[in-house]
C-alpha cells in the first residue's frame, strides 16, 4: 500500500472507530408562559434554532396539550418541517400507576388528535420512560404497540434538563434579571456527563457504538440553551443526525426482558445482562441527583 493510501486508511479507520451519532428528541411540548418568554417565543426559538443547524428531530407531543389552541396553532408550523411528530399519551400518566386497560386507550386517544398531521409517525414513548412495572403488563403493551404499527421511540441518553429547567424558572421568578450563564454551564456539563455515561453503557453491553437518541425537553432551557448543546455535541467531535436517522439502528427493536421496564434502552440492556449492576442506579435519571450538586452552586 502506498503511502498516501495508507494515510487514508487510517484517517477514515479511525473516523469510524470513534464516529459518534446523536439525535435530538424532544418531549412535552407545553407551551406555557415562563419568565423571559413566552410559550410561543419559545417554540419559535426551538424551531429556529433546529432550521439553523439544519437538525431533524422527533417532538413527543403529550395530546391533551395538542388540543390548545396555541399548541393546535404552533404543531400546524412543525408539520411543515422535516420533524417527527410522535406519542407521547393524552393524559401523560406513568404506566405505572395505571392498567394496561386505560393505557392503552390513553395511546390512542393521543393518536385521534395527533394523526391529523402529515408529520405525525407512530413512534411512542412512555411517559417517565416507565414501560411497565410487572411482566404481565410490560408485555401486553408491547404486543399492543407491535399491533397498533408502532416503533419505540427510545431514550438512548436520559437525562434531567427538566430538573435544571424548573430552577431555573424558580430563580428568574425571584429575580428576573438573574444571571442564567451558570445554569446554561450546568446543562451543558450535566449532559456531557450523562452522554459519556450511557456511550460507555452501549460499549460494555453492545460493543459498539450506536445511534444515540438523547431525551431533552420542550421547555425555557432549550429555548435558550438548544444552540448552545448542539454546538458543545459538535465541539467534541459528535454528529447530529436526524431523529429519522437514528431509529433505523437496531437498539430500536430490542426489547430487554426486565421488571420494572423502561428507563434508557442502554440502562434497560445492561440491567439484563446482571452484569454491571454498579453502574446501575434507580430511577436512572432524577432530581435527587442534580439537587445537591446544584444547591452547593447556588443555583
Ligand atoms: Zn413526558
Amino acid at each position: 500500500m502506498c503511502k498516501i493510501a495508507y494515510v487514508l486508511f487510517l484517517a477514515l479507520f479511525s473516523n469510524m472507530a470513534t464516529a459518534q451519532n446523536v439525535a435530538i428528541t424532544m418531549d412535552d411540548f407545553r407551551l406555557t408562559d415562563d419568565p423571559l418568554l413566552s410559550g410561543k417565543e419559545k417554540d419559535e426559538r426551538i424551531l429556529k434554532t433546529l432550521a439553523k443547524n439544519k437538525v431533524d428531530i422527533a417532538l413527543f407531543v403529550i395530546g391533551s396539550e395538542a388540543e390548545k389552541p396555541l399548541s393546535a396553532q404552533r404543531l400546524a408550523v412543525w408539520n411543515r418541517t422535516n420533524h417527527i411528530i410522535a406519542n407521547h399519551t393524552y393524559s401523560h400518566a406513568p404506566y405505572n400507576r395505571i392498567a394496561f386497560q386505560k393505557f392503552s386507550e390513553d395511546i390512542l386517544n393521543a393518536e385521534t388528535v395527533l394523526s391529523k398531521y402529515q408529520r405525525f409517525q407512530k413512534y411512542f414513548r412512555f411517559t417517565m420512560l416507565k414501560e411497565g412495572d410487572t411482566q404481565d403488563k410490560r408485555d401486553q403493551l408491547r404486543t399492543f404497540l407491535k399491533r397498533q404499527g408502532y416503533k419505540q421511540g427510545y431514550v438512548t441518553i436520559d437525562a434531567s434538563d427538566w430538573y435544571v429547567n424548573a430552577r431555573l424558572i424558580a430563580r428568574l421568578k425571584l429575580n428576573p434579571n438573574a444571571d442564567t450563564k451558570p445554569y446554561r454551564d450546568y446543562y451543558l456539563q450535566h449532559i456531557w456527563e450523562r452522554t459519556q455515561f450511557y456511550d460507555n453503557l452501549a460499549q460494555k453491553v453492545l460493543g459498539r457504538n450506536v445511534k444515540h437518541t438523547l431525551l431533552i425537553h420542550h421547555n425555557l432551557l432549550n429555548a435558550l440553551f438548544l444552540n448552545d448543546l448542539l454546538e458543545m455535541f459538535r465541539g467534541k467531535g459528535w454528529t447530529i443526525i436526524s431523529a429519522r436517522d437514528a431509529f433505523t439502528d437496531p437498539i430500536f427493536q430490542m426489547e430487554p426482558k426486565i421488571v420494572p421496564a423502561g428507563e434508557s434502552i442502554l440502562w434497560g440492556l445492561t440491567k439484563e445482562t446482571g452484569r454491571f449492576e454498579n453502574l446501575l442506579r434507580y430511577p436512572a435519571e432524577d432530581e435527587i441527583y442534580e439537587k445537591d450538586a446544584m444547591d452547593k452552586l447556588g443555583l
